[in-house]
């Protein structure tokens, strides 16, 4: 077994029934994560080590800022700011010392180098990557191993595009390639149908909003933009695809 399986949170978040059940799982570890940093491990100077070497993405960086933990927050990211400020030493020096043309556009150039070296990785995104390859890994072994499993799957919405494009990746390291050829033609029929899906509730979501329509029932499509829109990206995305 290449990877642990996730089987009951992966049957739990099917059962769901949503567009995507990675997506529902993603949702959560994003949460979780963001817990995690926020929670006791701030407590753990190698976790502070690590904010300061791996630090978070922008968008992670916004969720840690919305959580209203304040004091956590605090003390997680003060060694984080101490360490910018002297790693943005040298460059602002040169720049308070900067002459008109070459040395003010070589002192510009050694901050813009700096902030953008910054802004590599992110422990939350990590986290997030290493439970999405365990559940598309556990998807792909189910399907494969449990009848029960593959006739829940077949029937459901499928994933959006983002998640459905890493299962079909990640089932080369959980299937052998006979079963592995299958497990793609069947999820490819599956997410063909999962988007017709979508395309139609838009569709008729749109004719919601014509005159003649009025007093029509929404046929349950009065969130299509919504579940279109994360069909196509996906939900709790891994912002930073240099963690993946
Ligand atoms: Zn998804
Ligand atoms: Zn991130």
């Amino acid at each position: 077994m290449k990877y642990e399986l996730q089987t009951i949170p992966v049957w739990d978040a099917l059962r769901k029934g949503s567009e995507c059940p990675i997506c529902t799982l993603m949702e959560a570890a994003e949460a979780d994560s963001v817990n995690f940093y926020l929670g006791s491990s701030v407590m753990n100077p190698e976790t502070r080590v690590q904010a300061n070497t791996i630090g978070f993405c922008p968008h992670h960086m916004d969720l840690l800022a919305q959580a209203r933990k304040p004091q956590s927050l605090a003390v997680m990211l003060r060694s984080v700011v101490d360490e910018q400020v002297s790693r943005l030493a040298k460059p602002f020096a040169m720049a308070a010392s900067a002459k008109p043309g070459h040395s003010c556009d070589k002192a510009v150039s050694a901050i813009t180098d700096a902030i953008a070296s910054e802004e590599k990785g992110c422990l939350i995104c990590r986290r997030m990557e290493a439970r999405l390859v365990r559940y598309c890994y556990t998807v792909a072994v189910l399907w494969a191993t449990d009848e029960e499993f593959r006739k829940a799957l077949e029937s459901s919405r499928g994933f959006c595009l983002n998640h459905f494009a890493r299962i079909l990746q990640i089932s080369s390291e959980a299937l052998p390639a006979r079963d592995r050829v299958q497990f793609v033609m069947n999820m490819t029929e599956l997410e063909t149908r999962g988007l017709k899906d979508v395309s139609s509730d838009v569709q008729w979501m749109t004719q919601m909003y014509k005159s003649e329509n009025e007093g029509a029932s929404w046929n349950g499509c009065e969130d299509a933009q919504i579940r279109a829109a994360y069909k196509l990206i996906g939900k709790a995305r891994i912002q930073n695809e240099s963690d993946k």
